[in-house]
C-alpha cells in the first residue's frame, strides 16, 4: 500500500519504456554489466554514454561520486553503502561509479565544492582489481596529463579513501596506499584518514564502520553539511506485473542475461556472461564420512573459451532450496514467490542488479547472496521495519554493539533470515521493503577454483578440486554449509545416478531456469592468472600445496608428465602435500604413483599426514627436513610455488623458506627474508592462496 502512488508513476514509466524495450530489444544486451550493484552507474542503459565524469556529475546533479575498484563485489558494496548513507544522513547527491567506466584526465576539473570517494580493493600480489588497472596506471604514472594546466594539478580535488586488503599478503592494501600517495603528490585534499580494512584479520566490516564515522564528521565540517535524521528512501520500485506469468517468454527465471533468456547464449564468456558447461564427470576424492571433496570436469569444447594451466575457473552457484524458503518465509513472500515483478531504479544513477521482469523466487535463488555474513549496519537499517518493539530494540542493539553482534550472530555463521527468525521468534517481517533487501544484500558471487587440469594434456576439459564447506558450530542445530560447494555436491550426486539429490538434506533447482541446465550443466567462466609454470620446462620446481591447495599442482604435474611422454626434457619437480590421514583425505594418491612411473626421479611427492603420528606434521616441517635440497634447487633457480590457505600455511611457508635460506647459506635471517622478497618480486616465488 505504501508504494501506491509510486507504483502508478513507475508503472507509467515502464509502460512507456516497454515499447522502447522490446522494439529496440537491446536494453539488456547493451548494458555492460547487468549484475552491477544497486547504485552503480546506469551508463550503458542510455545511448551516448559519457566517459566524462564532470559532465556526468553535472547532468545528473551529483556532488559526491564514489568510485570503486572491486573484484569480488565487496568494495562495490561498500561504495553503495557510502552512497546511501551520504544521501540519507547528509543529503549529499551521491552516485557510485565503476572506475572502468570513466576517463581520469579531468579529475582536475571537478569543482572544489564536490567530493570524490575511492573505495579500492587490493587484489592478489598487491595488484589493482581488473576494473581499476587503467586508473591505477594513470594516477601513479610519472606525470599524468590532466585537462588543465594547473600548477598544482589536483589542487581542487577533495577526496576520501578506503582500501580493502588482506594482511596475509605481502603488499597489504597497496592499492589504496599508492593511490593516496599519488593523489597527495598531485596536490589533492584528503578528507579524513585513508582507511584500511583487513580481511586477513577478519575485521573488514568493523574496520570500515570504525573508519567512516570520523570521515563523515570531517566531511560534514569541510562541506558544511548538516546531519539529519536518516530516513529510509527506497532506491528501487517493485512493480507487480499482473499480466505476466512465469511462463511468459520475457520473464527471467534465473537466466543471467538476455542471450540466456532467448536461448542463444554465446561468447565471450566472462564475469558478466557465464558458459553453461556440461559436466563430463565428477567423483569423490575423500574416503571418510561427513567430509567431501569433489573432482569435477567441465567440458568447454564448442566454445571459444580457453585456459592455461594455473588459471582459475569461476562457478556461478544457486542457493539451496531450504535457505530460499527460509528467506521468503521470514519476509512473508512465500505466497507470491512466483508473481512476476519488474524492478525499476528510482534514482537515475542506480542500476538494478539483475535482469527483470522476474519473480521473487528467481531473485532470491539466483541473484542474492542470502547466506553470507550480514553487516551490523544492515541490521540497524532493518530495525526500523521490525514487527514489534522488542525485535526493534534487539536489532538496534545488534546494530550498535560490536561484541554483542559477534556473540549472537557471527559466532554461529547466521545468515539474514536466520537472524531475523531468532530476533522476532518467528514473527514475519512484513514491513521490510523489498528494495531494502536488494540494497542491503550483495549479488550472488561466482566462486573461484584453481584449475586442477593441464591445458597441454586436455585443452578443452577443465577440472575443479573443491572441498565441500561444512562447519559444526556451537549454537546451531545444523552445521553451516557453504553455498557453491554444496551445490556442486548435489550436481555430483545427480551425475552419479541420483535423480533427486539431497546432499545432507539440501535441495537445489538443479535443472536451472526453465530446465536449461538439464543434462547436468553448471554455469562457469575462466579467469586468467599469473600463477604459471616456468616457460623453460627444464627449470626445477618446488610446489607446496596441502589440502585443496594441491589443485593447481595436479595440473602442473600432469603437464610435466605429458611433456615427458612427448619426449621433452623436464626439470626436477617436488610436491609437498599434506592432509590428515593417508587413508582418508589423501587425494589423487593413485595419480601421483602414475606420475612417478612416467617421470622417474624427476618427480617426487613428499607427504605430511598430520594425524597419523604422535605429533602433528605439516608441510612446513617436511620442507625444513629437506632444507639442503630445497636450497640447492633454489640456487639452480628453481621456481617456488605455494597454494592453499592464506591465513596460516602460506605465511608459515614463507617464514620457513627464509629460515632455510639463512641456515643453509649462513646468512642473517633478515637478509634471507630480503632474498625471499626478491624472489617474489621476480616471480620466482608464486602464491595462489585464498
Ligand atoms: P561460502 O558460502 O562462500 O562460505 C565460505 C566461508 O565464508 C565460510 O567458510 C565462512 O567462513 C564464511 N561465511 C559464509 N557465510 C557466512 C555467514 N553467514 N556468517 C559468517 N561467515 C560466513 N576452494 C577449493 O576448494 N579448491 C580450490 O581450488 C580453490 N581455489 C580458489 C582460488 C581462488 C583464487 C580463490 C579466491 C578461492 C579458491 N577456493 C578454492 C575457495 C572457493 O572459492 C570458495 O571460497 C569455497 O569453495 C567456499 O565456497 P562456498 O560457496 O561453498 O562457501
Amino acid at each position: 500500500a505504501e508504494l501506491d502512488t509510486l507504483d502508478i508513476i513507475v508503472l507509467t514509466a515502464i509502460l512507456l519504456g516497454t515499447v522502447a524495450y522490446f522494439t529496440k530489444g537491446k536494453y539488456w544486451a547493451v548494458q555492460k554489466d547487468p549484475y552491477a550493484n544497486s547504485f552503480a552507474a546506469a551508463n550503458g542503459a542510455k545511448a551516448g554514454k559519457t566517459r566524462n565524469i564532470v559532465e556526468k556529475m553535472e547532468e545528473s546533479g551529483k556532488n559526491c561520486i564514489i568510485f570503486y575498484g572491486s573484484q569480488t563485489g565487496t568494495a562495490e558494496d561498500y561504495a553503495s553503502r557510502l552512497a546511501k548513507e551520504g544521501k540519507s544522513r547528509f543529503g549529499l547527491e551521491t552516485m557510485v561509479a565503476d572506475l572502468e567506466d570513466y576517463d581520469y584526465d579531468n579529475l582536475d576539473a571537478i569543482p572544489s565544492d564536490k567530493v570524490v570517494m575511492f573505495v579500492l580493493a587490493t587484489y592478489g600480489e598487491g595488484e589493482p582489481t581488473d576494473n581499476a588497472v587503467e586508473f591505477y596506471e594513470f594516477i601513479t604514472g610519472d606525470s599524468p596529463s590532466f585537462s588543465q594546466d594547473n600548477e598544482v594539478p589536483l589542487g581542487n580535488l577533495n577526496y576520501v579513501a578506503f582500501g580493502l586488503g588482506n594482511n596475509t599478503y605481502e603488499h597489504y592494501n597497496s592499492m589504496v596506499r599508492n593511490v593516496n600517495k599519488a593523489l597527495q603528490k598531485l596536490g589533492a585534499n584528503r578528507i579524513g584518514e585513508a582507511g584500511e580494512g583487513d580481511d586477513g584479520a577478519g575485521t573488514m566490516e568493523e574496520d570500515f564502520l570504525a573508519w567512516k564515522e570520523p570521515m563523515w564528521k570531517a566531511l560534514a565540517e569541510k562541506m558544511g553539511l548538516e546531519e539529519r535524521e536518516a530516513v529510509y528512501e527506497p532506491i528501487f520500485g517493485i512493480i507487480e506485473r499482473d499480466n505476466l506469468t512465469p511462463e511468459s517468454p520475457e520473464v527471467y527465471l534465473g537466466e543471467p542475461n538476455k542471450m540466456h533468456l532467448d536461448g542463444t547464449p554465446k561468447g565471450p564468456f566472462n564475469a558478466h556472461n557465464p558458459y553453461i558447461a556440461p559436466i563430463q564427470k565428477s567423483y569423490e576424492l575423500f574416503n571418510v564420512k561427513d567430509r567431501n571433496c569433489l573432482h569435477m570436469e567441465v567440458d568447454i569444447s564448442g566454445t571459444n573459451l580457453s585456459y592455461q594451466t594455473g588459471d582459475h575457473i569461476a562457478v556461478w552457484p544457486t542457493n539451496a532450496g531450504e535457505e530460499v524458503d527460509r528467506f521468503l518465509s521470514i519476509f512473508d513472500l512465500v505466497h507470491k514467490r512466483h508473481n512476476v515483478i519488474s524492478v525499476k531504479a528510482l534514482e537515475p544513477t542506480a542500476k538494478v542488479p539483475f535482469p527483470t521482469p522476474t519473480t521473487f523466487d528467481a531473485i532470491v535463488r539466483y541473484h542474492m547472496e542470502i547466506c553470507a555474513p550480514v553487516s551490523r549496519q544492515f541490521l540497524a537499517t532493518l530495525a526500523a521495519f521490525a514487527p514489534d518493539e522488542q525485535s526493534k530494540a534487539e536489532m538496534t542493539k545488534l546494530g550498535s554493539d560490536k561484541d554483542y553482534f559477534h556473540h549472537k550472530v557471527n559466532a554461529h555463521h547466521l545468515n539474514i533470515a536466520r537472524i531475523l527468525e531468532r530476533v522476532s521468534k518467528g514473527k514475519k517481517w512484513t514491513n521490510v521493503p523489498f528494495s531494502a533487501l536488494i540494497e542491503g544484500l550483495t549479488k550472488l558471487q561466482p566462486r573461484y577454483y584453481s584449475i586442477s587440469s593441464s591445458s597441454l594434456e586436455q585443452p578443452k576439459l577443465i577440472s575443479i578440486t573443491a572441498v565441500v564447506e561444512r562447519q559444526e558450530l556451537p549454537g546451531r542445530e545444523d552445521p553451516f554449509r557453504g553455498v557453491a560447494t554444496n551445490y556442486l555436491l548435489a550436481l555430483k550426486e545427480k551425475q552419479n545416478g541420483d535423480p533427486n539429490p539431497t546432499p545432507y538434506g539440501l535441495t537445489y533447482e538443479i535443472m536451472g531456469p526453465r530446465n536449461k541446465y538439464d543434462g547436468i550443466h553448471v554455469p562457469v567462466h575462466v579467469r586468467h592468472s599469473n600463477f604459471k609454470l616456468p616457460s623453460d620446462p627444464t627449470k626445477p620446481i618446488i610446489m607446496v600445496g596441502p589440502g585443496t591447495g594441491v589443485a593447481p599442482f595436479r595440473g602442473f604435474v600432469r603437464e610435466r608428465k605429458k611433456m615427458v611422454e612427448n619426449g621433452q626434457e623436464i626439470g626436477r619437480s617436488i610436491l609437498f602435500f599434506g592432509c590428515r590421514k593417508s587413508t582418508e583425505d589423501f587425494m589423487y594418491a593413485k595419480e601421483w604413483e602414475e606420475a612417478k612411473q612416467a617421470m622417474g626421479d624427476k618427480f617426487e611427492l613428499v607427504t605430511a599426514f598430520s594425524r597419523e603420528g604422535p605429533k602433528k606434521v605439516y608441510v612446513q616441517h617436511r620442507l625444513k627436513e629437506r632444507a639442503k635440497e630445497v636450497n640447492q634447487l633454489l640456487e639452480q633457480k628453481a621456481y617456488f610455488y605455494v597454494c592453499g590457505d592464506a591465513a596460516n600455511m602460506a605465511r608459515e611457508v614463507n617464514a620457513v623458506l627464509a629460515q632455510i635460506i639463512a641456515s643453509e647459506r649462513g646468512i642473517p635471517e633478515a637478509k634471507a627474508e630480503e632474498i625471499v622478497k626478491q624472489m617474489r618480486a621476480s616471480n620466482q616465488y608464486q602464491e595462489d592462496v585464498w
